[in-house]
């Protein structure tokens, strides 16, 4: 067995991984110990990596070989063509008619490349990122306030903290093992003061000493109104102002009017809430944590930005346990971010404005200039191509048919632009099949480079097995490409692209940083072998990384003082009105990761949230006369998805919550004019922060309708491994069908594919038999129990199975018509009970066998390595003496297990711990 060490490729806590290979396999991946991001630890996600490269169903959805409108085609005959493309657009139309659109969980090697070629080589700056939806605000605000994109902590800030003040982040989902290492800081510290602000009540803000469930978009207003407070009651330094600073006056004038009544009423809280939060934040150590929820907002820049003033008012920066740190959302923004690559930035965090910047940058790349136009950001490069103003779209490791916001925009752009290239690692992703042109790219585990997370670490990204069939790595793609368009451009001319190996790309981006904030002039690849992630800045002479930045409180700016930033409080772009009364938020889910491309390929990784829904109050269901499981419309000005509603603790009346990772590949639908719905992000608005241009994804107005659909669908089925991918192929051809349909792996140890559909009126019977076909439930199998009406659209299919055990289980079944079999037939699939004494009532419509009761009813996940589900932990809990909550939760886990693996469900855990606590 081969061990390789290696880095998630998940978030951008960036923790070591260990990946165990055989051959051609990787079968195992632990946490690397001696990685300072994890010391071993790893989350759910970064747990089952393994399975995730290599189950089958990964195998058959990657992308083998390139693909020219479908058809397979050479490597040489895909770039020839795309390099044919676009030289043709270049001479024709300008280099602005083509943009890049590119990706955050890119290496930054692949970023360097890809950056050159379009500012470098074809002289335009459209390129731009998916980080641009992720950290654009986090680069803004600490640009404006601090002098340049550093973030200036590190991870072990958090063991010395003496409050930890966390904004718009549930990184006890989104950032795992950085909050298992908040929850040691906090059992080391019982004196530590942990604040949340978050509209909703996530496992983060319910783990909180205090939490401040504001009203989505009013941060700005929260921080002034803190500001304010500290100003009052003297926690201001005001020597570090004076010494470090300047623009406070400014400020001080401005936030005079956010007294704490008014800070009440704009963001919905109590002003003791906001005293209480004032004082402990200006105790300090005050470590600041952040992340979408004030960055995906269109005052995105102004709430890093107001935050980071809290800091410099205080002094609280540079200092060890104290500082601003963004949370950053990608494994790889940050890498990003350091060679440039975004429309608007240039190489080692030079500025796209600056003559001098755009020279020095010439100069390193050898070309006469840089572009000074800005190039067109995420939102916009895909509005101009819609408007037919960007003509050859080149996207890479990124699926903007999900993730953008406002999705019809986005598919008018992908429809009328002339060429789309996508170089991707899987094929059915929602962008692949509007591609004309597929190039198969190596993905985790295959490749070789480096990234930095968000503490400013370099970690080597390294190959444990080859990428299959003819995929090819991106940085290669992109170098390839590179040099069949410069033959075009500047034939004749030395290649600007002389690499053959990711070092010899790293050379020269570290080259770029000499005398820069993130100068990286003493780090090496063989320094990273030797000694391992280290931190930037490394100049040339240091032996080691810095933990911290700032910490002569001398900043990034031309006179060294950091400035403050006076924001006006600015609500959110589309508020709640009459016609559109609810707020939509959206946000992360514990176990999946973006678009799920990746993780969305493993049934256990849907244990913990089965499936999509809308997430809304009881109080709210209750008025709209809803209960859970209720199909509704949601909809907003830009378009409407169907969903199931489900009640949450976790919101506020008015407030609905969809996750983020939803799109077409698992949800699906039509509207009432027969136009195709296309996951959470045909509600969200393309309304951008004018400083950063990332879009408001954490708000849009909407409305809930309810959706008349009363002929369901339900469909299991157990799958051989090999064959999941094709069967959820086949399916797939069946949602458009339905006005409503969701298709989501399950199972822990086997793989199963759960179908879920609705309409108005029954369909034809020929598509519910395709439905039975694709899931082996075949017209001519004698063998399978049947009950068929089709004077009411009825049909019940079933196949039981023996198992080793002697039971008969149920292997697979389609109800259609209606469905009030779901909760007794699915546990029984699910769970694989034995089901004899259930077989002569299967097929009786709208039957519930007598003794039904004694059945398990399906389950909720809880602990997903150890596969623990929640009513087993309430009785475990429930006959558990009252006690400290601490020696409950020890209890539990040492009867259990749960929570004793990876660690992702000990919030959830404890807050379990906690409910049964008030029950008893
Ligand atoms: Fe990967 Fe989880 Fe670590 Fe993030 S916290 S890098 S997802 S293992």
């Amino acid at each position: 067995m081969k061990k390789t060490k290696s880095t998630c490729p998940y978030c951008g806590v960036g923790c070591g991984v260990i990946v165990e290979s055989q051959g051609a396999q990787i079968t195992g991946v632990h946490g690397d110990p001696d990685h300072p991001a994890n010391f071993g630890r790893l989350c759910n996600k970064g747990s089952t990596l393994a399975l995730t490269a290599s189950a089958p169903i990964t195998l058959h959805s990657r992308l083998l070989t390139p693909k020219l409108h479908g058809q397979p085609v050479s490597w040489d005959t895909a770039l020839d063509t795309a390099a044919e493309r676009f030289a043709n657009t270049i001479s024709e139309h300008g280099p602005d008619a083509v943009g890049f659109y590119i990706s955050g969980q890119l290496l930054t090697e692949d970023y360097y490349v890809l950056n050159k070629l379009a500012k470098g080589l074809i002289g335009t700056n459209n390129v731009d990122t998916n980080s641009r939806l992720c950290m654009s605000s986090a680069v803004a605000g600490y640009k404006a306030t601090l002098g340049a994109d550093a973030p200036p902590c590190s991870y072990e800030d958090l063991d010395h903290a003496g409050t930890v003040f966390i904004a718009g982040s549930n990184m006890a989902w989104a950032h795992p093992v950085l909050f298992r290492r908040l929850e040691d800081a906090r059992r080391a510290n019982a004196q530590m003061k942990v604040i949340v602000v978050d509209p909703r009540r996530t496992e983060t803000a319910a783990s909180a000493d205090l939490h401040l469930p504001i009203l989505s978009g009013t941060d700005v207003a929260l921080f002034h109104g803190i500001l304010h407070l500290l100003m009052w009651e003297g926690l201001t330094d005001t020597a570090f102002i004076k010494n470090h600073t300047h623009g406070f006056e400014a400020l001080r004038d401005r936030v005079r009017d956010f007294t704490p009544k008014e800070v009440a009423r704009l963001c919905g809280i109590t002003d003791d809430a906001v005293v209480q939060a004032a004082r402990w934040f200006g105790q300090g150590p005050t470590l600041s944590l952040y992340c979408q929820g004030l960055n995906q907002s269109r005052a995105g820049t102004a709430k890093n930005a107001a935050l980071i003033n809290l800091h410099l008012a205080t002094g609280q920066i540079g200092k060890v346990g104290a500082g601003p740190f963004s949370l950053t959302g990608q494994p790889n923004a940050m890498g990003g971010r350091e060679v440039g690559g975004l429309a608007n930035l240039l190489s080692a965090h030079r500025d796209l404005a600056d003559p001098a910047h755009r020279a020095e940058v010439a100069a390193l790349w050898g070309v006469p200039d840089v572009p000074s136009k800005p190039g067109k950001t995420a939102v916009e490069m895909f509005q101009a191509a819609a408007d037919g103003e960007i003509k050859a779209l080149w996207i890479a490791c990124t699926n903007p048919a999900q993730g953008m916001p406002d999705q019809s925009a986005v598919r008018r752009a992908l429809q009328r632009a002339e060429f789309v290239v996508l170089q991707e690692a899987f094929a059915h992703t929602a962008t692949a099949p509007i591609a004309h042109l597929l190039l198969p790219a190596s993905s985790w585990g295959e490749k070789e480079s480096t990234v930095t997370n968000s503490e400013r670490r370099i970690s080597r990204v390294r190959a444990a097995v080859p990428a299959p069939g003819s995929a090819r790595h991106d940085w290669a793609i992109a170098v390839d490409f590179a040099q069949r368009l410069e033959r075009r451009l500047r034939p004749g001319q030395p290649s600007l692209f002389a690499y053959d190996t990711p070092e010899s790309i790293w050379n020269e981006h570290r080259e770029s940083t000499r005398g820069r904030d993130l100068d990286i002039t003493g780090l090496s690849y063989a320094m990273l072998e030797s000694c391992g992630p280290q931190q930037w800045p490394l100049p040339s002479g240091a032996d080691q990384g810095q933990a911290r930045l700032y910490a002569d409180a001398v900043f990034a700016t031309n006179d060294g003082r950091a400035r403050f930033f006076d924001a006006a409080y600015v609500p959110v772009a589309e508020p709640r009105d009459a016609r559109f009364p609810l707020s939509l938020n959206t946000g992360r889910l514990r176990d999946q990761w973006h678009g799920m491309s990746r993780s969305g390929t493993l049934g256990r990784l849907f244990g913990h949230a089965p499936e999509p829904s809308v997430d809304m109050t009881r109080q709210d269901m209750a008025r709209l006369k809803l209960v859970d499981g209720d199909l509704v419309r949601v909809r907003s000005r830009r378009g409407a998805v169907v969903l199931p509603a489900r009640a949450s603790e976790e919101l506020l009346p008015a407030q609905v919550f969809v996750a983020m990772h939803w799109g077409s590949e698992f949800v699906s639908g039509v509207d009432d004019n027969g136009q195709a719905l296309s996951g959470v992000n045909a509600l969200t608005t393309g309304a951008f922060c004018p400083q950063s241009k990332q879009p408001e994804l954490k708000h849009a107005a909407v409305k809930l309708e309810p959706a008349a659909l009363p002929w369901r669908l339900l469909a299991a089925a157990w799958l051989p491994a090999d064959q999941v991918h094709a069967v959820r192929q086949a399916l797939q051809t069946s949602l458009a069908q339905f006005a409503y349909a969701s298709l989501v792996p399950f199972g822990q140890t086997r793989d199963g594919l759960l179908l879920r559909a609705a309409a108005a009126i029954a369909p034809p019977v020929g598509v519910v038999q395709a439905i039975e076909a694709a899931l082996g439930l075949a017209l001519d199998d004698t063998t399978l129990l049947r009950y068929a009406d089709p004077a009411r659209g009825q049909r019940r299919t079933l196949r039981l199975s023996k198992h080793s055990s002697g039971d008969t289980r149920v292997e697979a079944f389609v109800l259609a018509g209606e469905t009030s079999a779901e909760p007794w037939l699915r546990a029984l699939l699910q769970e694989e009970q034995p089901a004899q004494a259930f077989a002569t009532q299967l097929l009786r419509p709208g039957a519930v066998p007598l003794s039904a009761q004694a059945m398990r009813p399906a389950r909720r996940q809880v602990c997903n390595c150890l596969d623990v589900d929640e009513r087993t932990i309430n009785t475990q809990l429930a006959g558990t003496p009252v006690g400290p909550a601490e020696q409950r939760l020890a209890g539990l886990q040492q009867a259990l297990k749960c929570g004793t693996q990876c660690g992702s469900c000990l919030p959830e855990l404890r807050r379990l711990v906690q409910a049964s606590a008030v029950a008893a």
